[in-house]
């Protein structure tokens, strides 16, 4: 990977549920991810929902309660820390500099404001110099690239007055407005339709590619990752579990949270006339103990995987995975491979 724009070290998020604080023990979202976004690429981040990946997301910008702390060992955009800025520099930060587009406009947008004016509080807040005329100019500009049709005349439509499809383009509209470095966009196509979803994919695909934005891209649709991101990383529990270029990804996938995530995945299956689903349920969060967390569904573990946490084992280039199995000193017969597929594992050395 060329030189990281966005560089995370050891992120940590926990939530306080219960008063007095200390009673009732916090909520460990996200227990210590570290992973880096260059330049223009786009990262797929993958998982069920409660694995961390959101919160991450969220994170990165500060965009968490008040019972949220965040620890980080570093967290840098462009070489220059993110973390602990002023309100200022947080304003300054959220929109210019990092973009995010969430699922449901509905949510985001304001009903009683029309999508123009509320399009062009981006550039009231960061471009202050800007007269009027030229704000409305950029807006419709905007409305014109995520191809709006008729955008002077939508300039003063409602969010009712549009479809599902329109709302998410009008959100990315939004985002993209000041062109930001980093666009995270998280689940942007989950509340689609199938054909409405390959639009706005195709649709963020274009903007990134004429504007040199990096995209860091929260799903739990991992065909919809397959076809836009060039690394995936799998987040469980809190962790990562492994990360890969995408194609590494599917055709090698070594932790066996990933291999259940791609038996799930209908085209992929082997006898698709069921969906495969994962047994069993996420961790809870409060009490995720020192072991590996997928192990009260994994169906590798051993006495080790639930007291201990392995360490990431490197399995070629930008392909780590956090999982016992590849340690030199298992069993190959313990491998979700099977005992002749050992070689899958040659090559694999702990990072
Ligand atoms: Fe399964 Fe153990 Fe690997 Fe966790 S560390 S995924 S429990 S084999």
């Amino acid at each position: 990977m060329s030189t990281p724009l966005l560089n995370v070290d050891n992120l940590r998020t926990s939530f306080q549920t219960g008063r007095p604080a200390g009673r009732v023990p916090d909520v460990q979202a996200v227990r210590g991810v570290s992973f880096a976004v260059a330049r223009g690429e786009t990262v797929g981040v993958v998982g069920e929902s409660g694995s961390g990946k959101s919160v991450t997301a969220m994170s990165l910008l500060n965009l968490l309660p008040d019972t949220a702390t965040i620890g980080v060992d570093s967290m840098t955009l462009d070489a220059r820390s993110i973390f602990g800025l002023s309100r200022k520099d947080e304003r300054e930060l959220r929109g210019k500099q990092i973009a995010m587009v969430f699922q449901d406009p509905m949510t985001s947008l304001n009903p009683l404001i029309p999508i123009g004016k509320q399009i062009e509080e981006m550039f009231l807040v960061h471009e202050a110099g800007m007269s009027k005329a030229e704000r409305r100019r950029r807006v419709i500009d905007m409305l014109t690239e995520v191809r709006i049709p008729e955008p002077a005349k939508r300039y003063n439509s409602y969010p009712h007055e549009f479809s599902g499809g329109m709302r998410q383009r009008v959100m990315i509209a939004m985002a993209m407005a000041l062109r930001p470095q980093v666009l995270i966009a998280d689940e942007p196509t989950t509340a689609l339709d199938v054909t409405i979803q390959d639009q706005i994919l195709r649709l963020m695909r274009r903007l990134q590619v004429e504007n040199g934005t990096s995209i860091l891209l929260i799903s739990h649709d991992l065909s919809v990752v397959a076809g836009l991101c060039s690394r995936v990383i799998v987040m469980y529990g809190g962790l990562i579990m492994e990360e890969s270029p995408v194609a590494d990804l599917f055709s090698r996938p070594l932790h066996p949270y990933t291999i259940g995530l791609l038996g799930a995945l209908p085209a992929l299956q082997v006898s698709a006339d069921r969906l495969v689903s994962i047994p069993g349920s996420p961790p809870d969060m409060s009490a995720p103990g020192d072991g590996c967390p997928f192990a009260p569904r994994c169906p590798y573990a051993r006495v080790r995987c639930e007291h201990r946490l392995p360490g990431y084992y490197s399995a070629g280039p930008g392909h780590r995975s956090l999982c016992w199995l590849l340690d030199a000193e298992a069993p190959a017969t313990d491998s979700p491979f099977g005992a002749a597929d050992g070689p899958k594992r040659s090559g694999v050395r702990p990072l």
